[in-house]
């Protein structure tokens, strides 16, 4: 097949393998999606802001400061309501302040909503773009609760404890190809890409 080489190049700010076919996926063949391998940056990016908008933006920036390119980044939270939206920003590392730590995240969680009869949470994804120096936002949200035992075995993170609206099984027991159809991150790449496109025209 013939490369189309006058696609557009935008950076997305990771190098997770997922996240990055999955938004590939989504926006299509009229952008070139690349990683921060393909730019050669391999340092650590800063990721200390107090909110996700914060972190997500810190990211796009630091590519498009030391690498003059257009670049946008995600960041993701799970917003516990009978805990005043903890973890939020600090989801990655809530057991743990100085490491990821997923069982020992989602036995926290179980532990601290033990015998609480609210468990709503919601999943929410910002994503913040930086096109020529201006800074866009795009948000994406699933609501749903926390089961009260883990479930399922596909997906990551807190996929077996998490389960969306209108729903009754959690992400780990739907799987991954309806969860991408409704997740947090999905509402947020469509949003991103629905924007990308427009301008595209
Ligand atoms: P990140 O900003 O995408 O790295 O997400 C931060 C943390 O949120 C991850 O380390 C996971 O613990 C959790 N997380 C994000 N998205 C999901 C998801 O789709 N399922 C389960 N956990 C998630």
């Amino acid at each position: 097949m013939v490369k189309n080489t006058s696609r557009k190049k935008l950076v997305f700010a990771t190098n997770n393998a997922h996240k990055l076919s999955e938004i590939s996926a989504i926006v299509g063949d009229k952008f070139e999606i690349l990683s921060l391998h393909n730019i050669d940056c391999f340092g650590d990016i800063p990721e200390t802001a107090e909110t996700l908008e914060g972190n997500a933006l810190q990211k796009a920036e630091y590519v498009y400061n030391n690498y003059g390119l257009d670049c946008f980044a995600d960041d993701t939270g799970l917003e516990v309501e009978a805990l005043g939206g903890r973890p939020g920003v600090h989801t990655a590392r809530y057991a743990f302040i100085d490491r990821y730590d997923p069982e020992a995240n989602t036995e926290k969680l179980l532990e601290e909503l033990d015998g609480k009869e609210n468990r709503k949470a919601r999943f929410r994804t910002v994503i913040a773009y930086i096109q020529g120096g201006e800074k866009h936002f795009f948000e994406g949200i699933v609501e749903g609760e926390i089961a009260t035992e883990k479930r399922g075995t596909k997906g990551f993170g807190y996929d077996p404890v998490f389960i969306p609206e209108d729903t009754e099984q959690t992400f780990a027991e739907l799987g991954v190809e309806i969860k991408n159809q409704i997740s947090h991150r999905a509402r947020a790449v469509a949003k991103l890409c629905e924007f990308l496109n427009e301008q595209e025209g």
